[in-house]
């Protein structure tokens, strides 16, 4: 293979990955913001746990004080039982308390249902807790692991940078300048891989003379199609030795 089509070929493998790396680090934002979302969601989960139980406490101590409301009736009745003078006095008064007992009755039902309830809102609102540390914990870790692969991503940019420019100071300008007017154009991508008959970023089919050329690796040839420079990989001779004798898949 001639050294410039190696020299191509080295130069848009480092391009590439800085556009990886750089494609990468710009997620960076939008990945906090999922570490955001993570954390609100889990936290909107617990307040609205709290906020279930709250009502449930509050409800309870309304219908709790309702009913020392109708005892405290129930008190003043049997007070009154023991003054009455007449029978129809007493049957009033013995209707109130049959009221009174009932309304206490309903209200006592209404307290054990809410107890119930609390044992319910208790444990979703212990397992919210558990859920919140739990994201906040994972979340750290995610980030943490994210800030690795990014302090990473950012030495492999300046060593990639350093490696670019002894690698542009080897080749020849004329490729070169090819190289970066193609890279321009089509996003960073200047090299393609021309196999079985074809260009395989365009996918367009060369003319046999230039796929031809292009297998020899002698010279730089550039897709008809998409202007980027070919070449081909070299079937490797040692692999097709060794598939010799093999059963065919
Ligand atoms: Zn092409």
């Amino acid at each position: 293979m001639s050294p410039d089509i190696e020299r191509v070929i080295a130069l848009q493998r480092l391009d590439s990955a800085v556009i990886d790396a750089e494609r990468r680090l710009a997620d960076e934002p939008e990945r906090e913001k999922g570490f955001a979302a993570r954390l609100e969601s889990a936290s909107e989960r617990l307040a609205s746990a709290r906020h279930r139980l709250t009502e449930n406490q509050n409800a309870r101590r309304e219908i709790e004080k309702e009913v020392a409301i109708q005892q405290a009736r129930l008190s003043k009745f049997r007070d009154q039982l023991m003054d009455v003078k007449t029978n129809r006095e007493y049957q009033a008064i013995q209707h109130e308390i049959e009221i009174a007992q009932n309304e206490v009755r309903t209200r006592e039902e209404k307290i054990l249902e809410r107890m119930i309830e609390a044992d319910d809102l208790n444990a979703t609102h212990k397992r919210a807790e558990g859920e919140l540390a739990a994201e906040q914990k994972a979340v750290e870790a995610d980030r943490r692991t994210m800030q690795g692969e990014n302090g990473e991503l950012k030495a492999s940019l300046e060593r990639i940078a350093g490696e670019r420019l002894a690698l542009v100071a080897a080749i020849d300008q004329k490729v070169l300048a090819i190289f970066e007017l193609v890279a321009r154009k089509r996003n960073g991508i200047a090299v393609a891989e021309a196999r079985d008959g074809i260009c395989t970023i365009c996918h367009v089919r060369l003319r046999p003379q230039v796929f031809n050329t292009v297998l020899r690796n002698e010279q730089i040839i550039q897709c008809d199609t998409c202007n980027r420079i070919l070449y081909s990989t070299p079937k490797p001779a040692a692999a097709a030795r060794d598939n010799v004798g093999q059963p065919a898949q």
